[in-house]
């Protein structure tokens, strides 16, 4: 069986370990999400392909969700000590490497789809792991304080503001420009079924559907999305701040009319969302909390169940 997913990072990557345990022996295809993407002291860095590659790869910092385990942070406080901006984004010595090894091989010419390829050989992530293009598609949040109205990069609203000033509008930067890196569109006619994991439906989900050619791909597959808002409230993280800028409720029924019935066929929700409905997908609700790889390997197996 060949499974696609689409994928942010922390919600991404629990849900496809979970996925890999639920289905052993399918050929699974990620899509993930580079809208995130940042050049940090010269380095590119790319936080969503990397939790993916980390975490199945068994190299994730398994507490904080990102980020390497055993993680040293020297070169992060030598910059500190020469007052060198930003701070406030946590590179970890190890994780350097791997910006290291991408930057140089990004600068030799090499995309990153085979770049990330190659990185992964490394990791042995145990599904194919595409970036969503080639190009450089960022997420800019555009955002009005006291220094007036202007656009960020999306790492400056997250990390840095932590989400705090209100976004007004939320935008990536070259989409329409931009093209489905290589195998993408061709893994999404190959596939058997198309996994919506439960990552951020604005700037991880929302922000792949958005390069020319991906939604309309999918909409003629069969695609289970898993809810990433259970009664209300974004399980962890700040994804309500994203549908706020977008002027969608932080609820199952508000993501699930976002995504919409073209694209969905159906979508599961927690138990306490159980009225959640829409016309031409089928609803079913069962526990969505990713607590551990067994629970979470239950949510795939109900997602593969629905989309047989
Ligand atoms: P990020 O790129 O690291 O922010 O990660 P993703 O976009 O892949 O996923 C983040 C989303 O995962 C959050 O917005 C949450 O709504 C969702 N999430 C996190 N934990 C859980 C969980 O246990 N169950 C469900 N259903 N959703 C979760
Ligand atoms: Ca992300």
């Amino acid at each position: 069986m060949r499974i696609l997913s689409l994928a942010g990072g922390i919600g991404g990557a629990r849900f496809l370990r979970g996925l890999q345990a639920a289905a052993p022996d399918a050929e699974i295809t990620v899509i993930g999400n580079t809208g995130d993407d940042i050049t940090l002291f010269g380095l590119r860095v790319c936080p969503d392909l990397d939790t993916v590659m980390y975490t199945l790869g068994g190299g994730i910092d398994e507490e904080q969700g990102w980020g390497r385990a055993g993680e040293t942070h020297a070169v992060k406080s030598e910059l500190a000590a020469y007052g060198m901006e930003p701070q406030w984004f946590g590179l970890g010595d190890r994780d350097i490497a791997t910006h290291i090894v991408r930057t140089q091989m990004l600068n030799a010419g090499y995309p990153l789809s085979a770049i990330t390829e190659a990185l992964c050989d490394r990791w042995n992530p145990g599904v194919r792991l595409i970036p969503m293009t080639d190009d450089r598609a960022e997420t800019h949040v555009v955002v009005e304080d006291e220094q007036g109205r202007r656009a960020i990069h999306f790492q400056e609203w997250w990390v840095r503001l932590r989400a705090s000033v209100p976004a007004r509008q939320i935008v990536l930067t070259g989409a329409e420009d931009a093209k489905p890196a290589p195998g993408v569109l061709e893994a999404i006619e190959q596939a058997d079924a198309v996994i919506l994991p439960p990552s951020n439906p604005v700037v991880s989900i929302g922000t792949i559907l958005q390069i020319p050619g991906i939604r309309e791909a999918l909409e003629a597959k069969t695609v289970v999305g898993v809810s990433p808002i259970i009664g209300g409230a974004p399980v962890r993280g700040m994804a309500d701040a994203c549908l706020t800028a977008i002027g969608v409720e932080t609820s199952a029924q508000a993501v699930l009319e976002l995504y919409g019935s073209r694209l969905l066929d159906g979508w599961l929700v927690a138990e306490q969302d159980a009225g959640v409905a829409l016309d031409g997908v089928r609803v079913v609700s069962r526990p969505l909390l990713m607590t551990d790889v067994e629970a979470t390997a239950g949510i795939a197996r109900a997602a593969l169940e629905l989309a047989r």
